[in-house]
């Protein structure tokens, strides 16, 4: 972080007094209270405050929302746009994320927890660089001519699909939103979006934002409130034409079921993950792994899909690897998230917390080795903090090695032979993601053949990029977020014939 940087931090955290929330709807270009009034408490996991009630939208709320965008769909008042004013109007949004990008961080640290430091760093540039990717590449994709006889000319185009639904979970609330809006807006779609109950401030926002880049009313809709209460609803409209959603496995096969009992809406779902971190004797940097692997699984309190939480460190290198391990520990204690220096922050409520500490109790009471952390702390009175844990002698049965956790609680195994591991890494329910450190290219490129997952790092656990597609395999998912590929979620692909009676 430069100076320059932790100035503007040191500015904003003493700024969280000034600050104002507004919880209500974002329908039609309005802001608005459900309709029949209720409202839920926004609680920040930083210290408990209140921050401010929250509109607690249900069914009628949702069919304003899908109404408004329907509308503005069928008027083409933004899929009528040419692919060039879409993309000034995502440019601006983009850049009015920047402007505000103060504000929507610390939002974004009261409301889930995180650091504010990477709710600066990384979640509004993160966010806003997607729109900003998007909205370019919209007017650089084409469509296609196929190599049909002379006696037809057949066309194959890309349609907006219509009425987007999208829900998305809290840990990254606003890139989250941003990878499934960015493609859906740029491609010309109406979107409805339900921000989850435990972070809905920033989406709501992000709506008043986009409204002042150009993107008109009705367009891009927020709609907050519980899951059964209003994302039911969403999935199961008969006027939602996608349905694109972000969250647990559990719910996201409730997704696709209610995708298949209403309108058999397309249905995207980027799920959980317990991805596998494979270390191999001849890793080429044992600093660099162990960095990654402890950096990785920490950052974001470890509420990250793709947290490298299945730990397999040969056998030979094991102690070397925990020794490491265990001394970079203390610089990820939990801190107040609004202090510019915190690393490690808040988990996200009392119910995701004591979750987390369920787990730990599981792994002690399985016969895990405690080796570090594992007990609740208060480095802010009322908040929710656990302290980074890890555990050696872990089986891969084990519910710590089979279950999500979504807390800072790493598991380390170990392993003699290449088949076996590769064999562990991939008996799991879930394949987000993977990797493989070793100085072997035949191995590195073996081992990420055969490992069942939608990305594997090769010496590293850092790259990503909004160029690359995201998303798992098995129950990790359908479809992919990020990429040009993301399109394809937002698009109908429609074939048009043209006889041609040539006279010549
Ligand atoms: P969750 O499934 O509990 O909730 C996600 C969203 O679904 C929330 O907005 C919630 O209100 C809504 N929801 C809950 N019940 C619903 C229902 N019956 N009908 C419709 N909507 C409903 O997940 P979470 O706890 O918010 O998020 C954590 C999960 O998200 C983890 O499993 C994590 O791995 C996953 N995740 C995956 C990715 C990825 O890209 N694969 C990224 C981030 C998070």
């Amino acid at each position: 972080m430069t100076t320059r940087e932790k100035e503007s931090l040191n500015a904003m955290t003493n700024d969280t007094p000034t600050l104002r929330f507004d919880g209500r709807a974002f329908v039609n270009g309005e802001r608005v209270a459900a309709r029949d009034g209720q409202t839920f408490d926004c609680l920040s996991p930083v210290d408990g405050r209140l921050l401010t009630p929250v509109a607690r939208c249900g069914a009628a709320d949702i069919d304003a929302a899908v109404a408004a965008a329907r509308a503005a769909f069928e008027d083409r008042r933004w899929a009528g746009k040419s692919p060039a004013q879409r993309k000034r109007a995502m440019i601006r949004f983009a850049e009015l994320i920047e402007a505000n990008g103060e504000a929507l961080a610390l939002t974004e640290t009261l409301d889930m927890g995180k650091p504010v430091r990477y709710a600066s760093g990384v979640d509004v540039r993160s966010a806003a660089n997607c729109i900003r990717w998007y909205g370019e590449a919209v007017d650089k994709v084409y469509d296609e001519i196929a190599p049909t006889p002379d006696t037809a000319l057949a066309l194959i185009t890309r349609e907006p699909v219509g009425v987007v639904g999208v829900i998305v979970p809290w840990n990254y609330p606003m890139i989250m939103a941003a990878w499934k809006i960015a493609p859906a807006l740029a491609a010309g779609n109406s979107v409805v979006l339900k921000p989850s109950e435990k972070s809905p401030l920033t989406a709501l926002r992000l709506a008043e934002l986009a409204l002042e880049a150009g993107i008109p009313p009705g367009v891009f809709n927020v709609v907050p409130g519980y899951g059964p209460e209003a994302g039911s609803p969403l999935a199961l409209h008969m006027d939602v034409d996608c349905i694109a959603f972000t969250g647990s496995t559990r719910v996201g096969k409730q997704i696709h079921v209610m995708a298949g009992q209403s309108n058999l809406k397309r249905a995207w779902t980027e799920l959980g993950g317990k991805s596998p971190n494979i270390v191999f004797a001849d890793c080429p940097d044992l600093d660099a792994a162990v960095e990654a692997a402890v950096g990785s699984i920490f950052f974001n309190q470890g509420e990250s899909c793709n947290a490298p939480s299945r730990l397999f460190v040969e056998a030979s290198i094991k102690d070397a690897f925990l020794e490491k391990a265990l001394a970079k520990v203390p610089a990820y204690q939990p801190g107040n998230p609004l202090d510019k220096d915190t690393v490690m922050g808040a988990i996200v409520d009392e119910t995701q917390l004591a979750t987390v500490l369920r787990y730990i109790e599981s792994g002690k009471n399985e016969g895990a080795k405690l080796l570090a952390g594992g007990e609740r702390v208060a480095p802010v009175a009322g908040g929710c903090y656990v302290q980074p844990t890890i555990f050696d002698g872990v089986r891969n049965d084990m519910t710590i090695a089979r279950e999500e956790i979504f807390g800072p609680v790493l598991s380390v195994l170990s392993f003699t032979d290449v088949a076996d591991v590769v064999r562990q890494a991939n008996a799991n329910v879930y394949g987000l993601q993977a990797a493989v450190w070793t100085r072997d290219i035949n191995k590195a490129h073996g081992v990420a053949r055969a490992l069942r997952a939608g990305t594997v790092h090769v010496n590293q656990y850092d790259e990503d990029d909004i160029t690359v597609p995201f998303g798992g395999f098995k129950q990790s998912g359908v479809g992919r977020d990020k990429s040009l590929h993301a399109f394809d979620k937002y698009t109908e692909i429609k074939t048009t014939w043209i006889r041609i009676d040539s006279p010549i």
